[in-house]
């Protein structure tokens, strides 16, 4: 069992992972008031894929996603639609999963929903009163920040830099400014609530992650994930509610950096919109999973034309390596391939593809760094290229792709996912060609190229030709 590194956001410093305990990983999920954004699929991703590290690496490793299923946004957004809240929040999560499940890196191990867990949310809330940590105040609660001295050591600011960020309607109902809810009462319009000591009302947002994080995890558990937009006040809230009510809780909190659209947060509520669906629809699973690794995840990603085509680039790179060393007759599948990954020869003992194999696992270790770990993949892959022949290099790319949610690329009867893409293509230069868009269409043609078909304009009608 190799020794796992992490940045850690409260500290600062680089802290080891315990070997000798359950990794239980705690990762903020989705508001599921609309269709996730490419930007949601990347703490999805990140997590997923970490997880799956750990346990080829041998930890006991658990992994829980929670939704948001309750929320203003969700009242909102529901009301315009002309829908109830409720069977609006209930179809957004089905459709976070259907998209989530495209990304083919597996689900999380839990996935509790706010509306799932009131019941302890009120139970918390109510211990919160009773040890002065919280108040009651027209029929909501609020916790009483000031009660806190740890408050703020998460996201370092000064008081006067802190905004809750809650409607302004609540400030007359608050002790002090910085007081943040975790119960609202039942407002005009709002057709879920839950009865509670303090009158029909609903959850505020961040208690729900201090109650799913302990019943799911316990009340230490040894990291707390999610985007680095949720470090203040999401976060800091639930240090303050869990340490208050004297839970130890997160002992590394783990954040992403955000998805950039041309230097702006790609957020939902800032208007600047790539659905997930839509980027997996165009590129292909694979691209966007090797997008949203290829770089740090405590780091911006830019995102944009540009650099999905340079994530299908790759992508394709590495499906024309496993073509070129299998055989063109084997349809990418060599006899060793057809026998299973777990069939494959491991990588020559002191061999180069073993080396490889190493400094990419080396790097995943250290502070899960996917762009170092797929450097050494490339490097592995042009190798091979260059060699006439490199036993266990096939092995060796196989194993590592699988680990970053690529296994696919090396077995392509798995797949057929690229053909797929390919036939939507066709569809929408078929479509361009019948509207007279003669330049769009001959771009289409230029992308299908790169992605290794081939575009025959038959008598009977345009034909797709993979090339081999
Ligand atoms: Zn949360």
């Amino acid at each position: 069992m190799r020794e796992v590194r992490i940045r850690d956001t409260l500290s600062g410093a680089v802290q080891a992972l315990d070997p000798g305990h359950e990794v239980g990983i705690y990762a903020c999920g989705p508001t599921v008031y609309s269709r996730i954004h490419i930007g949601n699929a990347r703490p999805f991703v990140v997590f997923s894929l970490f997880a799956r590290f750990l346990r080829s690496e041998g930890y006991a490793t658990r992994l829980v996603v929670n939704v948001t299923d309750i929320n203003d946004k969700i009242y909102a957004a529901a009301k315009a639609a002309g829908e109830g809240s409720a069977a609006f929040a209930e179809a957004m999560t089905a459709a976070y999963v259907e998209d989530t499940d495209r990304l083919g890196v597996g689900r999380p191990d839990a996935e509790p929903k706010a509306t799932e867990t009131v019941e302890g949310i009120v139970e918390l809330i109510g211990q919160l009163i009773e040890s002065g940590h919280a108040y009651e105040s027209g029929g909501d609660v609020y916790f009483r920040v000031r009660s806190f001295p740890g408050y703020g050591k998460l996201s370092n600011r000064r008081p006067e830099d802190m905004d809750q960020g809650e409607e302004s309607g609540s400030a007359s109902r608050k002790e002090e400014r910085l007081d943040f809810a975790l119960w609202k009462s039942t407002k005009e319009g709002e057709d879920t609530s839950w009865e509670s000591p303090w009158g029909a009302g609903r959850p505020a947002w961040h208690i729900e992650c201090s109650v799913m994080a302990e019943r799911e995890l316990g009340a230490s558990f040894a990291i707390h994930g999610g985007g680095s937009d949720l470090v203040f006040p999401h976060h800091e809230n639930e240090i303050a509610q869990s340490e208050s009510a004297g839970r130890p809780f997160a002992r590394v909190w783990m954040h992403n950096g955000m998805v950039d659209a041309g230097g702006e947060k790609m957020s939902k509520s800032e208007g600047n919109i790539f659905q997930l669906g839509e980027a997996l629809d165009r590129y292909g699973r694979e691209a966007v999973v090797a997008y949203l690794i290829s770089g740090h995840y405590r780091q911006p990603l830019a995102f944009g034309e540009l650099q999905m085509e340079e994530a299908v680039a790759r992508v394709e790179r590495l499906r024309n390596f496993f073509r070129t060393q299998r055989g063109p007759d084997s349809g990418g599948a060599s006899a060793e391939q057809q026998r299973g990954r777990s069939g494959e020869s491991p990588p020559e003992s002191g061999g180069e593809p073993e080396r490889r194999l190493e400094a990419f696992r080396e790097a995943l270790a250290d502070d899960f760094n996917t762009p170092r770990a797929m450097a050494e993949v490339f490097e592995l892959v042009g190798e091979a290229n260059r060699a006439d022949e490199l036993p266990g290099a096939v092995a060796a790319v196989d194993q590592m792709l699988d680990l970053v949610g690529l296994g696919t690329l090396g077995s392509p009867d798995e797949g057929g996912e690229e053909d797929e893409v390919a036939a939507r293509l066709m569809e929408e230069r078929e479509a361009a060609r019948a509207a007279r868009d003669f330049a769009k269409a001959d771009e289409i043609r230029d992308e299908l190229t790169s992605m290794g078909y081939e575009v025959r304009d038959l008598a009977e009608g345009p034909r797709l030709v993979p090339k081999s």
